[in-house]
């Protein structure tokens, strides 16, 4: 009864506004949304919508922040979602924009009780039960379909913080097998760092995963979506285990681009 009203109340504040009317030209840019067509673009233009209309966006600094980069962001952030609904990005409510990389504030502790202060600056942070923090000129090196998008990557965080840490290990559907995905990722992990180690010039994906479990299953979604072929070939275990949580399958969707009634009749869902 509560989402249908929520549902009642955005489709009145939505045929109120205009910024759907400049959702085309915002995300004309970022290759990732051509792949979405038909039903399914429509479907992803109103779920960046709502996203807007639940989430605050809050400009960092002294950055001016427009309509096309609100609208880029919350399309960026809703891809992850698409076929999970946007209830899966409870419990948080804002994200906020710098112009550039920022310095991060507070402190934080890690495994062993230490506490931490960084002053190197970060493209995205994401807190729990918090802000999800992006840099603007970060959000726009996603344009070359290259593996990297730091959208996605906090989006993915927050996926993965909803059972608790950021452990790479978000809750997985019925039916899936978290055993299956702990091999396939610890697989991966093990070939990453053993072609980082020996320094080989073409990593599959950014070494920044090693850095820890859940760095390594944000990083794998970047690619995901914005690198398909390559993760799919690379490994494609870590490949099936995400279309299998993401209800999604990115290279299949450049190809044929899905119109099959099962996905309008999903478009209710949010
Ligand atoms: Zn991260």
């Amino acid at each position: 009864m509560l989402k249908r009203l929520q549902r009642w109340r955005e489709d009145r504040l939505l045929a109120r506004s205009h910024l759907g009317e400049r959702w085309e030209s915002a995300v004309e840019s970022w290759p990732v949304a051509a792949r979405y067509q038909g039903p399914e673009r429509t479907r992803l233009k109103d779920s960046a919508l709502r996203f807007l209309l639940r989430k605050q966006f809050v400009a960092g600094a002294d950055f001016e922040l427009e309509d096309p980069m609100r609208l880029l962001v919350a399309t960026m952030a809703v891809v992850p979602v698409l076929e999970l609904g946007l209830h899966w990005y409870r419990g948080w409510s804002s994200v906020v924009i710098y112009e550039t990389p920022f310095v991060p504030a507070g402190e934080w502790e890690d495994e062993f009780g230490i506490v931490h202060q960084s002053d190197e600056p970060l493209s995205g942070e994401a807190w729990p039960q918090g802000p999800v923090i992006l840099s603007w000129s970060d959000v726009l090196e996603a344009n070359a379909e290259d593996g990297y998008n730091v959208v996605i990557h906090e989006m993915a965080h927050k996926l993965d913080m909803l059972d608790g840490d950021a452990n790479g290990a978000p809750p997985l559907h019925r039916g899936m097998d978290p055993g299956a995905w702990k091999r396939s990722f610890s697989t991966a992990w093990d070939a990453l760092e053993a072609s980082h180690e020996a320094e080989a010039d073409d990593l599959p994906i950014d070494p920044y995963a090693l850095e820890d479990s859940g760095e390594f299953f944000a990083v794998t979604s970047e690619c995901f979506f914005e690198a398909p072929e390559r993760l799919a070939t690379t490994w494609p275990d870590v490949y099936a285990q995400l279309c299998a949580f993401y209800r999604q399958d990115p290279r299949r969707q450049r190809h044929e681009p899905q119109q099959d009634a099962t996905k309008s009749a999903q478009s209710l869902r949010d």
